[in-house]
Parts: structure tokens; C-alpha cells; sequence
């Protein structure tokens, strides 16, 4: 079979730490919506949109002509040395949305490449290495990015310039504190912050990062107002605060257009990339313009802000806006929720049902609670078999997560509630 031929030739010459899903990994061939059709000619519906990097969806007319338009003038790329319009339009509307006071922008190729950035600003402006991080994060992997990743699993090297120390706050399902009411618990958080700059750093701390929402971490989220209430720690320190909204960012958690709105925080600087693009590499860092403008020497990104890129990315937001896809978000998320846990009644292999808009998690247990990897990969499987693709993820591998495009329908949303109830069967 051809993909088995590609798959030992993929095994040949690429990395052995580049994960795979699947025993047999599909070769997506085409896609249009939120299907995609692979090499042998079997379509999914795709409920993980690959890795959140479609946010509105494949085959799109309008972004599919915008990303044209530029092609017809022939230039894929000038540079950064020179005026772009498209990046500048783009910046304007980002720094706009991201409700930041004096916003400037800076594009990067990747979700990774804006983190490093990112704390390359705040370590700058604060002249400290130390960085404050949730357990159980992901934040890419470069040099800063993986040592400020608290999941082993996915951080390749221990070594780094950057001085982390970590913080309860992400997920909850397998803390200490996992039995308190909300209130107990953002209380028990916030000490623990307050314990951690006072026991584990110098008190002159560069930043705080963290995703509203984990994602790699397993969809895990916070009660609302968790980072209000660390903002008011941070701030007594003078210690920057920096949202991953890598993620969850561009209305997919459909309460709101960032994930850190939920807690009525606005950050020093939010970071972005995966859906901005709906399957472009782009990426970026929108920060308040002082700590933008904190660097004193030249810089330029070969890449970042491409036209070709912006011009996809420009065409993504407005549709996302005019459709009002996070409106969608909200609505089918909470249609998927609500099916979820009426399944998670009947299978007691389900232990959380979790997260916001179309950014679920499904945490699977064993009979005495211990995380079920085994009973999670069942389902991965399971669900690939009757056409349906999601994701995996969690520290332990336990939790299947769920992020379609956002142009999701009703039918669709019933179709992969009706595939999982079969897969969780057989869990
Ligand atoms: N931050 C978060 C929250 C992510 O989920 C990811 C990617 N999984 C990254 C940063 C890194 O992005 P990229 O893979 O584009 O470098």
C-alpha cells in the first residue's frame, strides 16, 4: 500500500521524536469544509482540524482567492526591509482586536517563534531570566519555548538560558487541589504563586506565561477570573504577563475572542499563530507598544509577515468576523458539551468533560481514577475507523480532544457525538 511505502520512507529520513498519529498515518490528499479526503480515497469529518491550524475550515473561496490575488502579482515575498500592505492592514486589525492599549505587532512563521519573541520582551524590558509558568504547559520548541514547557513528553532539552518556576493553575483534574469549589481554589493558586516568587526567585521576576486554555496539556481550563486574581500578585511585583493564545485564540472558545478575556484581563502581550492563518504559516506577538519597542537593535524576520501569508491571514480574520464564527463556537460547543457529559453518565472510563467552545477535552480513567492512556487511544482509533479525526493529548496521554473548525454545523457537531458514543463503547 502506498502509504505504508511513505510511512517506512518518513521513518527513513525524518526524525525519530517527530510524532505520528496513528499505526497507520493517513496522507491527507485534499479536503474541502471540514472533511478531508486522504491518499486511498476515505473521507473524515476532521474534529481536530489539523492540530487548530484550520480555524474557518478547508477549500475556503474567499481566503483561496486572497492568497491568489497575491500569487497573480507575482511576488511571494519581498522582505521585511520593505513596506508590505497587506502586514501593515494585518497588524492594524490585530492590535485593534486584541483590546491592547497602543498595540504594535510582530509576525513570526510560528506559534513557537512569537514565545520566544515574547519573552525575549519581557526578560528584556524587566532584565531578569526569570519566567513564571503553569505545570503542564506548552509553549513550542526553541530553546526558551521548551524550558518554560512543563510536560517532559514534549521538551526535548532540559538546558536552558531561561530560570522557570512553575505554578498550579492549568490542570486542575490531577492536582492536590482538584476538591475545592472554584473560590477554594483560585484562593489556593494564588498562594502558591505568591509561595513561588517569594521561595523560588529573586522577587525580580521577567514575566508570567501561560495558555488560558492548556491545549497539548489536554484542553484543561481554569475557572473564570484565576488570572484576575494572579494579575493583582503580578502586579504588586511588577511582573508582565503574557497570554499563549496560540490556541485559543480567534473566537474558538466562543465566549470570547481571546481565551484570557474569560478572565477579564488584558496582558502586556497575547501570542498567536496556528488558526490566524487557516493552514498558513504565520504567527506573531501583539504587545502594549513600550514593551514592544523595548529591543535597541535592528532585527527583521526573513519570513514572518510574508504577503502571501498575511493576505491569507487578512481574508481568515474577516471571515471569521463577518460569519461571526465565534458565535458558532459558543453554540455548538455548548451542543457538544452537553452530549459529552450525558456520555460521560454511562461510561464511568470517562473521568472530565471539560473546556470551552470548540475547544473540548474527554479525560478517560481507570476504575480507581489513575489516567487510561490505553482507553483514550481506543477512541482515537476507534473514531478514525468510522470517519471521524480528533485529537490526543494530556500529560499522561489520557485525553481525547476535540477542535473542529469553527464553521462546524449542527449535523456535523450530532455526526461526531453519534461516532464517539460508539468509540467510548468500546473503551
Ligand atoms: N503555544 C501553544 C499553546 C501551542 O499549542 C503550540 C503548538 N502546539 C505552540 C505554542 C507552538 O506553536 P508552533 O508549533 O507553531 O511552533
Amino acid at each position: 500500500m502506498a502509504h505504508k511505502e511513505l510511512l517506512a520512507r518518513h521513518r527513513a529520513v525524518m526524525p525519530k521524536w517527530l510524532a505520528l498519529y496513528y499505526d497507520e498515518p493517513i496522507e491527507i490528499a485534499s479536503a474541502s469544509g471540514r472533511r478531508v479526503t486522504d491518499r486511498e480515497g476515505t473521507t473524515y469529518l476532521d474534529f481536530f482540524a489539523g492540530i487548530l491550524t484550520n480555524a474557518i475550515g478547508y477549500d475556503v473561496a474567499e481566503i483561496s482567492d486572497a492568497i491568489r490575488s497575491q500569487l497573480d502579482t507575482g511576488v511571494l515575498h519581498s522582505s521585511t526591509l520593505y513596506l508590505i500592505k497587506n502586514q501593515i492592514e494585518l497588524a492594524e486589525k490585530i492590535a485593534e482586536l486584541s483590546g491592547i492599549p497602543d498595540a504594535k505587532v510582530f509576525f513570526t512563521n510560528s506559534g513557537t517563534e512569537a514565545n520566544e519573541t515574547a519573552l525575549m520582551l519581557a526578560t528584556q524590558a524587566r532584565r531578569s531570566e526569570q519566567v513564571l509558568a503553569l505545570r503542564n504547559s506548552y509553549h513550542g520548541r526553541a530553546f526558551a519555548t521548551i524550558a518554560i514547557t512543563g510536560n517532559r513528553g514534549w521538551s526535548a532539552s532540559a538546558l536552558s538560558p531561561i530560570k522557570v518556576s512553575w505554578v498550579h493553575g492549568g490542570y486542575r483534574y490531577r492536582s492536590p487541589f482538584k476538591a475545592m469549589d472554584d473560590k477554594e481554589y483560585i484562593k489556593a493558586c494564588v498562594d502558591d504563586l505568591r509561595e513561588i516568587i517569594e521561595t523560588t526567585t529573586s522577587g525580580d521576576v521577567a514575566c508570567m506565561i501561560a495558555e488560558p486554555i492548556q491545549g497539548v496539556g489536554g484542553f484543561t481550563s481554569p475557572p473564570d477570573g484565576l488570572f484576575r486574581a494572579f494579575m493583582d500578585v503580578l502586579d504588586e511585583y511588577g511582573i508582565l504577563f503574557i497570554s499563549d493564545e496560540v490556541q485559543t485564540g480567534w473566537g474558538r472558545t466562543g465566549e470570547h475572542f481571546w481565551g484570557i478575556q474569560a478572565h477579564d484581563v488584558v496582558p502586556d502581550a497575547m501570542t498567536f499563530a496556528k488558526g490566524l492563518g487557516n493552514g498558513l504559516a504565520i504567527g506573531g506577538v501583539v504587545a502594549r507598544g513600550d514593551l514592544m519597542d523595548v529591543i535597541n537593535a535592528n532585527s527583521i524576520s526573513t519570513f514572518g509577515g510574508n504577503p502571501v501569508s498575511t493576505a491569507g491571514a487578512l481574508a481568515t480574520v474577516n471571515y471569521l468576523l463577518d460569519h461571526d464564527l465565534q458565535a458558532n463556537a459558543a453554540k455548538l460547543g455548548s451542543r457538544l458539551l452537553g452530549g459529552l457529559r450525558e456520555l460521560a453518565e454511562k461510561h464511568p472510563v470517562i473521568g472530565d468533560v471539560r473546556g470551552k467552545g470548540l475547544m473540548i477535552g474527554i479525560e478517560f480513567v481507570g476504575p480507581e481514577g489513575e489516567p487510561n492512556p490505553g482507553a483514550a487511544t481506543t477512541v482515537l482509533n476507534e473514531s478514525k475507523a468510522r470517519g471521524l479525526l480528533v485529537g490526543k493529548g494530556g500529560l499522561y496521554g489520557n485525553v481525547i480532544r476535540l477542535a473542529p473548525p469553527m464553521t462546524l454545523t449542527e449535523d456535523e457537531a450530532e455526526e461526531a457525538l453519534g461516532v464517539l458514543a460508539q468509540a467510548v463503547e468500546r473503551a
